[in-house]
């Protein structure tokens, strides 16, 4: 089980989990209205996400994936808690299938396993706790990383930028639609509530550059003169 966690937390788990039945198949596509979370918490987290580009690689990559995972169940804080975040890191390690969220997974296991951290849990009790976490990314998964996200369980999965922007800027992506992988995991256990287009105006910038020389760079960030990439200002005492 993940610590910490209230009894509250716990009985309302046990109801929700009574509610939809396990294994059946059922995927909400939440709209925002009826959402128990606040949007404003799910704001928070977005930005959280966006703000991890620049936490561990830049705030402007060529492949601005950011992701982080939130326990909604710990009610120590109203907004929940951060468990770990990732950024791709495929161009970093030359591992093409290291997409943020398949990064984000990889760390969330190392921290709920750690033996000296906060959660100290057991590889089975981890497999079990991501069904009580909530994933944050700044653009829709593709269907290699929606898959991942279904087969660990997420309770929930929240996305920024649509596959279909991402090609609209010029990326490469298989244009199959999370919510797709999603409807046809149903074979899975639990299931895992998409929520779309969380605060798209502010990540959609992020993947606005790339392809488009005249776009303005991310904040901080400013084209090089040769290959017009956006790349990491450079203030005047660094000069
Ligand atoms: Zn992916």
């Amino acid at each position: 089980m993940l610590y910490p966690l209230s009894i509250l937390a716990l009985v309302l788990l046990a109801l929700i989990h009574t509610t939809h039945g396990n294994g059946d198949g059922q995927i909400s596509a939440t709209p925002h209205s009826s959402d128990a979370i606040p949007y404003e918490t799910r704001v928070y987290w977005m930005r959280r996400a966006i703000s991890a580009l620049a936490e561990l690689d830049s705030p402007c990559p060529f492949a601005a994936f950011g992701s982080v995972v939130v326990n909604h169940t710990d009610t120590s804080d109203p907004k929940g808690k951060l468990v770990c975040m990732g950024v791709n890191q495929a161009a970093h390690v030359g591992n093409p299938t290291l997409h943020g969220e398949m990064a984000t997974i990889e760390n969330c296991s190392k921290v709920l396993t750690d033996l000296d951290g906060l959660y100290r849990l057991s590889p089975s009790e981890a497999l079990k706790a991501y069904s009580q976490l909530s994933l944050y990314t700044t653009a829709e998964p593709c269907p290699m990383c929606a898959s991942a996200i279904r087969w660990s369980g997420f309770a929930e999965c929240i996305y920024g930028t649509s596959i279909e922007t991402l090609i609209n800027r010029g990326f490469g992506q298989i244009s199959i639609p999370s919510q797709e992988v999603f409807a046809e995991s149903t074979k899975l256990p639990g299931e895992t509530v998409l929520i779309a287009d969380v605060l798209a105006n502010e990540t959609d910038p992020y993947f606005s550059w790339q392809f488009n020389h005249s776009y303005p760079c991310p904040k901080g960030c400013e084209r090089g003169s040769r290959d017009k990439f956006c790349k990491l200002q450079v203030t005047d005492h660094e000069l």
